[in-house]
């Protein structure tokens, strides 16, 4: 599903590579973390996928892309294959929730019979089939993350990438959220998650990709959060 094969960005207002020599590989279906402190290259990682960015050497693929060659009219294809889902949910505060999520369906042109289906179900699927005509500063943060996360997974997507989706919630209601991506993941999409939440790594017992310094300094199959525990 990714494929990174000596992947090196070097932004060009800075010296030291953002990502230095990193090889990857996930396969379809998996569950992976991606952790390392700031300024280690993870959010890089995610933007060199959506093709936010260029890789300056090596080679990048995603389903069938290679994303490094993507001519521009092509890029909207790759991202509709991509949901994504960040800390502070990203809802537009002006629509309700059922809005939010039909929305995505929207601006890709699926027929209005199609979003009528769909979102009622996607709605349910992440446990807020009460609440699609609420607005989101009604919502608590754990359910606007599930808005958020209906939202990116609605159009079905090869991938979904979450970049510290627990960043702004407690830890009951991180662990909601966690358990609502395994469930995504089941249906056989390709979860990839930056975090700093230790917690949840440790209990999840997932792939575990490590960065430092723009490097992979670590790739366990079933890691946790810090090293030798
Ligand atoms: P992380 O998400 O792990 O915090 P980033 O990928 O944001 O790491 O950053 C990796 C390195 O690249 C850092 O040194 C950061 O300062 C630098 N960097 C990130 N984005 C840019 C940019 N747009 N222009 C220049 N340097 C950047
Ligand atoms: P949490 O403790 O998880 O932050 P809240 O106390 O914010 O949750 O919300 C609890 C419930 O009340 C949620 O189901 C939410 O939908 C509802 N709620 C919160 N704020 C509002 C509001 N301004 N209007 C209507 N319902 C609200």
């Amino acid at each position: 599903m990714i494929r990174l094969e000596h992947v090196s960005k070097v932004y060009k207002t800075s010296t030291r590579p953002a990502l230095d020599d990193v090889s990857v590989n996930v396969d379809k279906g998996e569950f992976v973390f991606l952790i390392g402190p700031s300024g280690s290259g993870k959010s890089t990682f995610l933007r060199l996928l959506l093709r936010e960015e260029v890789p300056s050497k090596g080679t990048l693929v995603v389903a069938d892309w290679n994303v490094g060659r993507l001519s521009r009219r092509r890029v909207p294809r790759l991202r509709q294959r991509i949901g994504c889902v960040f800390q502070d949910f990203r809802l537009l505060a002006n629509k309700t929730v059922a809005e939010n999520v039909a929305f995505a369906l929207e601006v890709i042109g699926k027929p209005r019979h199609t979003i009528k289906k769909v979102v009622p179900e996607v709605l349910e699927l992440v446990g807020l089939e009460g609440k699609a005509d609420r607005m989101p500063h009604e919502l608590s943060g754990g359910e606007q993350q599930r808005v958020a996360i209906a939202r990116a997974f609605v159009n079905r997507p090869l991938l979904l990438l979450a970049d510290e989706p627990t960043g702004n919630l407690d830890p009951d209601t991180s662990q909601d959220i966690m358990l609502l991506l395994e469930r995504i993941n089941r249906t056989g999409t390709t979860v990839l998650m930056a975090t700093h939440d230790h917690s949840i790594v440790d209990a999840m017992r997932r792939r575990v990709v490590e960065l430092h310094l723009g490097k992979v300094v670590r790739d366990d199959a079933r890691g946790v959060y810090g090293v030798g525990r």
